[in-house]
């Protein structure tokens, strides 16, 4: 069989493990094509195999390179919340029993990190030993050296210090309270007086972002060079968990960071992704495009991966025409003025049009717009507009591919509308859209409902969860074994709707109330109030 990773080019050395390495197996619990390709993901495992007091393998559910056959350290990056599965799959392949308390001092730590652990990590916490809040560069460094410390000492003393470490949280530490076995959530506290009360997650503010590591045919995106050119968005859209947790806005310095880090990757690559929540944000987005219409680089394929609407200039259009790419997607959220004061999207209806307009002119063949149904305070209404938004842009732009991709509001921890449930309405709007829209042959792709009602459990869980996501897995992963699980298991939480539809009073106790995030509380509290005032 040929190997999955023969084809990778590094753009890092590994070095070579001393002879008392700590043995560290490090996954992705999706498949090699996937995990390659995330830029999270690459960086860790560098940053990892750098050092030579570990002996690094990993691990992905189609693969393995050089995994240590009794690992120290077990750690993975989670970008996905249905990927649960897999971890506790490579777990139990591993020989490591999936609840933390089953595990003693002959198994290894086994950590989390990424996107989904770092926003409500509670409906997993007793699946890790250890949950990394927060940027990687600083605590990746800190947690190893953090455990090269209590390396020989027994796995009670481990957690104990690991769980000082800012950033760094053990779950096992902390013990929930609830109002009765399947009434609501009440407090979490530490369980011993020398554990911290709070957590608090690590915010890097060095002066260069995340650049890919290695470059491979085999990425799902084939052969991409990945450069981070922002990290997190100014711009607070309430619902935006890619703003709230991960603030401070912040940017790749042109020339010192951003140029070099291109002209190395396209040394070995002709197609680069420029990342992050907002990139034609960065201020000097336009010297950054600039760079890559010089005549050596006109072979190279680029992808955005998101464009802010009233950034879309025919300018942009060009180059991104020049380099390949024929189509571009902008979040517009809704049809409605009314919705977007809502979430606080700065944009209008006049500069969606202007938008499309310019990316026709720019000789774009496709324009895909990004919406949601659901929204707290949304009406009919505000829907019906988002049709006849859709159908204006079709009259005034003809020629020019329309697609609107829509998915369901989900409600994330640490943001401003973390309390609100989504709405049961939302199906029949996103069928109603359907309707409208592939009548007048726009391209309709609604994400499915069930899956955003799966996606608000997650998000809005406690620990107790942790017993349905094992019955599901069990089960198979489907929308009616969720539905049993609740009904099996209705004496150990509450009910579904709670978790998913209900509105919830800004005053209750959050599970994640102890993980601090960028933002106060009381902040959010406030950015949910403005919201309300657009509601009337
Ligand atoms: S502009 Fe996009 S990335 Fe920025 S806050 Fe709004 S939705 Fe999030």
């Amino acid at each position: 069989m040929v190997s999955l990773f023969f084809d990778e080019h590094l753009l890092f050395t590994p070095a070579s493990s001393t002879s008392d390495a700590i043995p560290l197996i490090f996954a992705f619990p999706n498949e090699y094509s996937v995990g390659i390709t995330s830029l999270g993901y690459q960086v860790v495992w560098a940053t990892l195999a750098s050092r030579s007091d570990l002996n690094v393998g990993r691990l992905f559910m189609d693969g393995q390179d050089s995994i240590p056959s009794q690992p120290e350290i077990v750690g993975f990056s989670l970008s996905w919340e249905l990927d649960y599965v897999n971890v506790l799959d490579l777990l139990e392949q591993l020989k490591v029993p999936v609840r933390s308390h089953q595990r003693t001092d002959a198994h290894p730590i086994v950590f989390g990190g990424g996107p989904v652990l770092t926003a409500n990590p509670e409906p997993f916490a007793d699946f890790f030993d250890v949950i990394l809040l927060g940027d990687g560069e600083l605590l990746l460094a800190e947690f190893v050296d953090a455990y090269q410390a209590v390396r020989t000492s027994d796995r009670a003393t481990q957690l104990f210090h690991l769980a000082q470490i800012p950033g760094i949280y053990v779950p096992s530490l902390y013990e929930p309270e609830y109002d009765g076995a399947n009434g609501m959530f009440q407090a979490i506290a530490p369980i011993d007086a020398g554990i911290p009360t709070q957590v608090t997650k690590q915010t890097y503010r060095g002066n260069t972002l995340s650049t890919s590591t290695v470059v491979t045919a085999k990425a799902a995106w084939e052969s991409i060079y990945m450069v981070e050119v922002v990290r997190s968005c100014p711009e607070l859209c309430r619902f935006c968990l890619a703003s709230y947790l991960t603030l401070p806005f912040r940017v790749a310095p042109l020339a010192k960071s951003l140029i070099p880090a291109i002209d190395r990757g396209l040394a070995v690559t002709n197609r680069i992704g420029l990342l992050g929540a907002s990139v034609t944000q960065h201020p000097e987005f336009e010297a950054l495009l600039q760079h890559l219409n010089q005549p050596q680089y006109d072979h190279v394929r680029v992808s955005l991966a998101s464009v802010r609407t009233n950034t879309v200039t025919a300018q942009l259009a060009e180059t991104l025409i020049k380099h390949d790419t024929q189509s571009i997607t902008i979040a517009v959220e809704s049809g409605s003025e009314r919705v977007r004061q809502i979430v606080n999207k700065k944009l209008t209806t006049d500069e969606i049009l202007v938008a499309a307009a310019n990316a026709k002119v720019g000789g774009l063949k496709a324009l895909k717009l990004y919406g949601m149904v659901g929204v707290p305070g949304e009406s009919m209404t505000d829907v019906e507009q988002t049709a006849a938004m859709m159908a204006e842009i079709k009259k005034q732009v003809p020629g020019l591919k329309l697609t609107l991709g829509c998915s369901t509001f989900v409600p994330k921890a640490h943001t401003p509308f973390q309390w609100c449930g989504v709405n049961p309405e939302a199906d029949r709007r996103l069928k109603y859209l359907q309707k409208q829209l592939r009548s007048q042959g726009i391209d309709f792709r609604p994400e499915s409902y069930k899956g955003s009602v799966v996606q608000a459990l997650i998000s809005r869980g406690d620990r107790r969860l942790s017993h349905v996501l094992e019955y599901v897995r069990q089960c198979g992963a489907s929308w009616g074994s969720y539905r049993r699980a609740f009904k099996e298991l209705g004496d150990r939480l509450p009910p579904l709707d709670f978790y998913v539809h209900q509105q919830w009073d800004t005053e209750q106790p959050l599970p994640w109330q102890h993980l601090h995030g960028p933002l106060p509380v009381t902040t959010l509290q406030k950015h949910w109030a403005e919201a309300q005032t657009h509601m009337a």
